[in-house]
């Protein structure tokens, strides 16, 4: 986001409306520290100027600080994947898409919030972890699917790692009886991000809404509690209950 110098008149009215702190005074202006700002949008949304200083830059959607935008403002739909937001619909539809099926485990880390956000080496710390546990294959409409240069060793592309998002959400599933050994792998990089670092364990229900024994047993095992969560929609327990003759 960019401040007219030329027009500002340094009110200081759209620096509350900043989540990350990006907006300082300059000579009694405001001005917009390219380096903090993950291009959200929130200034500009608020309409709070009151004499229209502040404008996006006509560069926001160069590559690759494009990717700020597309992983910072929800009104952004992302150019790899259509989606509006920070990963895919995926764990919240999956009783209806299937993509995540009867013997799979899905999970989704999720890196980030407003105010702290984080700059994505924090993503390439997580991939390079998965990596070496084994995991290669992000799913696929996932936008960090096309940012991993090396699939062997989990590095991103070079040019990413001066970008910083507001939040991002990285999606793969594995099987259950991989699921330990992976939680085990993702506990330990959690204690390098340098930002909110949030578990995602999502299966398919069973019948009766029950979620699989052995998906509670490996979270436990591995010294997590767990707290379910469910989308309440019409497609919940939709899965399972295609198999009911
Ligand atoms: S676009 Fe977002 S991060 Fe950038 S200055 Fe505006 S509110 Fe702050
Ligand atoms: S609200 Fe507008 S005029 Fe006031 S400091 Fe911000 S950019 Fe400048």
């Amino acid at each position: 986001m960019l401040i007219r110098k030329d027009i500002c008149v340094g009110c200081g009215l759209c620096h509350p409306y900043c989540p990350t702190d990006a907006i300082h005074f300059e000579d009694l202006k405001s001005k917009v520290d390219q380096e903090v700002c993950y291009e959200c949008g929130s200034c500009l949304r608020a309409k709070i100027c009151p004499v229209e200083a502040i404008e996006e830059s006509p560069h926001v959607y160069d590559y690759p600080r494009a990717l700020r935008k597309y992983f910072s403002d929800p009104n952004a739909t992302h150019a790899l994947t259509g989606i509006q937001g920070r990963g895919t619909e995926e764990s919240k539809s999956n009783d209806v898409t299937n993509r995540c099926g009867p013997d799979e485990v899905g999970i989704a880390i999720e890196v980030g919030r407003p105010t702290i956000g984080m700059d994505l080496k924090n993503i390439q710390k997580i991939t390079r972890a998965l990596a070496r546990a084994g995991i290669h294959e992000i799913e696929p409409e996932n936008p960090f699917n096309d940012m991993i240069q090396d699939r062997k060793t989990g590095d991103l592309k070079p040019e990413l790692m001066g970008e910083r998002v507001l939040s991002a959400i990285m999606e793969f599933k594995v099987k259950p009886s991989q699921l330990g050994h992976v939680l085990r792998t993702i506990k330990e990089v959690a204690r390098e991000v340098d930002s909110v670092f949030c578990l995602d364990v999502y299966t398919q229900l069973e019948p009766r809404l029950k979620v699989p024994a052995e998906v509670l047993e490996a979270i436990e095992s591995e010294g997590l509690s767990w707290r379910p969560n469910a989308k309440i929609n019409m497609g919940l327990g939709r899965a399972w209950e295609r198999k009911v003759p």
